[in-house]
């Protein structure tokens, strides 16, 4: 049967909305040794928005390529794509043959062109990157920000950079992290560079980027050899695989998407990421309770 103890500990982490599925997380959260963070809508506010649009490669006639742009980043439910569309104050043409491009962005026909819309990866992987172009999206991802090019099948046609916040309490959550000894590792799809300003920002020495889900997968058993009892923080389908390989999987409960928080172990309602030291803290105070 369960301790009184852990039941008394589950409703008190339920009253600050912490919804812990079961008493063996609640018992075994004390023993985490690093947690995983996912970083947009985990660290970051997950709510980008455009701070530059540009022409790039000798664009064509001014502003037809913002309505190419926003034809494509409307069709897509992204945060990158969200926040082009949105950004862009321009009517939006159809699109036909509109297919999503997982870790890299979308493609699709508009008026009679075949175009993507995307990251650095698929610019690189379809032979379009140059080094201007290069140069021109490290500047952006120093500062953190993330890059999408538009492209024709003859090169890249404009450029898009948005900018996410990290949230108001990560920073202070990866310090009680830190206090308590365990350590914060970042993974996200977005670029390696991005990443790393990102984690700079939150406190975090260790950022891994350009990771399909099935890498965060990888990442988490990783950690799991190297640390020992690895949690895994997220919110989006693409953090689920990890979110259940983790020992202990936290999602974001009110910004998270269904499946996340279907495989999470435990559930932060209002997403404080404060939350994570605070379970922990919980566990290792019902322990001393109970020996
Ligand atoms: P994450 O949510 O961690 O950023 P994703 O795998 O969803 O990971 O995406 C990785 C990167 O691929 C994004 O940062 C973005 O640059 C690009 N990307 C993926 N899907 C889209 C999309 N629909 N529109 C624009 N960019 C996208
Ligand atoms: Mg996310």
């Amino acid at each position: 049967s369960t301790p009184v103890s852990v039941v008394s500990g589950l409703a008190s982490a339920a009253r600050r909305g912490i919804l812990i599925k079961g008493g063996t997380y609640l018992e075994t959260a004390r023993l985490i040794k690093a947690v995983a963070l996912d970083k947009t809508g985990t660290l970051t506010e997950g709510k980008p928005k455009l701070v530059e649009a540009r022409a790039w490669g000798g664009a064509d006639d001014a502003g037809a390529w913002q309505s190419l742009a926003k034809s494509l980043a409307a069709r897509s439910d992204h945060p990158v794509s969200r926040a082009i569309a949105a950004g862009l104050d321009v009517a939006p043409a159809e699109v036909d043959a509109f297919k999503a491009l997982v870790g890299r962005g979308v493609e699709g026909v508009v008026a009679g062109r075949r175009l993507v819309l995307g990251n650095h990866r698929l610019i690189k992987e379809r032979q379009q990157a140059t080094a201007a172009l290069d140069a021109e999206l490290e500047a952006h991802e120093a500062q953190g920000r993330t890059v999408t090019l538009l492209a024709d099948e003859a090169g890249v046609r404009a450029l898009f950079a948005v900018a996410d916040t990290l949230k108001p309490g990560s920073v202070k959550a990866v310090a009680q992290l830190a206090r308590m000894g365990v350590t914060a590792v970042m993974l996200t799809g977005d670029n390696p560079t991005t990443a790393q300003a990102v984690a700079r920002e939150a406190g975090i020495a260790d950022a891994r980027g350009g990771l399909l889900p099935q890498d965060k997968l990888g990442a988490i058993g990783e950690m799991q050899k190297r640390y020992g009892l690895t949690a895994m923080t997220g919110d989006g389908i693409n953090d689920a695989p990890a979110l259940a390989q983790a020992d202990i999987g936290f999602a974001m409960g009110a910004a998270g998407t269904d499946i996340a928080v279907e495989t999470a172990d435990v559930v932060i309602m209002n997403d404080n990421l404060g939350r994570i030291a605070e379970t922990i803290a919980l566990s290792r105070r019902t322990h001393a309770i109970l020996w």
